[in-house]
């Protein structure tokens, strides 16, 4: 399809703090993002839908994501008619899924993210960045991020951004499972698993972190990466602590639940490190999938 195309990348969160549920359903978050080179591209183009859907998606293992007003990239496109006054907006979107559905990587945000800008060009809505940061973090926690990419700290419910400096080029191998996880639900375990004391909010700040990840040096960084989503995330799917198990003998630095999960993310010393770690992690034929992916890229931003 031509028309405008955006590409944007997936998220990890190197340090997730969670803190107590709030009256309003949510959590305080303290968290470090940072962009990783698994990409979706999202294009969108004047004219009606085919069939009456907004969303095409093309991509593995699709299946559970809406093609409606459900969409993320979708209410991102309404948002932005909203905003430039269009009351019937022509518009068709396609998603070009690498990043996977439900996995803690923040795929339908950044779904949301890439629309956003997308349309701002598609219709020349005359808005500023911080207008279209608005809206994203109104579509979600993480859009905003999404919109930034980079490595930054995330407070609130991670929609307030200020960039970290990174000096590193740091190798990730990216291990995708079977199934997924629901974000909702993995909170809730949380919140159940501390509930019963057998899971701990994490102490602490991030300023050792934040201090490894301007050294650049993966050693330093390893054992600072922390979770707290991830206790519930292997309660809900056991099968996880082998994932994690078989990645560190198999000579990662670390590794860690990406997110709410099932996706796990394990840190190389470097690039040819992290490509035999994700051939080895592969062969091993355990996981449904390995990729090798470089961080922090760029957030999301037109390509055509
Ligand atoms: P996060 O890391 O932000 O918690 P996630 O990566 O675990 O999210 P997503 O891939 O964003 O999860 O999908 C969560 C659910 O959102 C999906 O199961 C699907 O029903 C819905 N969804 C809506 N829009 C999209 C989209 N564009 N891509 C993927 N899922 C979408």
């Amino acid at each position: 399809m031509t028309g405008v195309r955006v590409a944007v990348p997936a998220k990890i969160n190197l340090s997730l703090r969670v803190g107590p549920l709030r009256p309003d359903g949510f959590h305080d978050l303290a968290t470090i993002f940072q962009a990783v080179s698994l990409i979706d591209e999202v294009t969108v183009a004047h004219g009606e839908p085919d069939s009456g859907r907004l969303v095409t998606v093309r991509g593995q293992r699709i299946d559970g994501v809406p093609l409606d007003d459900r969409n993320l990239a979708a209410r991102a496109a309404i948002a932005v008619a909203q905003l430039a006054g269009l009351d019937d907006p022509d518009v068709r979107i396609e998603i070009d899924k690498s990043i996977p559905v439900a996995g803690g990587m923040a795929g339908g945000s950044a779904d949301a993210a890439a629309t956003l800008l997308a349309c701002r060009r598609l219709w020349e809505v005359d808005v500023d960045d911080a207008v279209l940061h608005r809206l994203a973090a109104e579509l979600g926690s993480d859009v905003p991020f999404c919109l930034l990419g980079g490595t930054a700290r995330g407070t609130g419910r991670g929609e307030h951004l200020v960039p970290v400096l990174d000096g590193g080029q740091w190798h990730w191998v990216v291990a995708f499972d079977e199934g997924e996880l629901s974000t909702p639900e993995v909170f809730a375990e949380c919140d159940r698993l501390r509930a019963i004391g057998a899971a701990e909010p994490t102490l602490g700040s991030d300023d050792e972190l934040i201090a490894a990840l301007r050294s650049g040096s993966p050693q330093e960084l390893a054992p600072l990466l922390v979770n707290d989503l991830q206790p519930a995330a292997l309660a809900l799917r056991p099968s996880l602590a082998a994932t994690l198990e078989l990645g560190t003998e198999l000579g990662a630095l670390a590794g860690i639940v990406s997110g709410s999960g099932p996706t796990c993310v394990f840190l190389g010393a470097d690039r040819d490190h992290a490509i035999g770690l994700a051939a080895e992690l592969a062969g091993t034929g355990r996981v449904r999938g390995v990729r090798h992916a470089v961080g922090p890229v760029r957030g999301a931003h037109l390509v055509a």
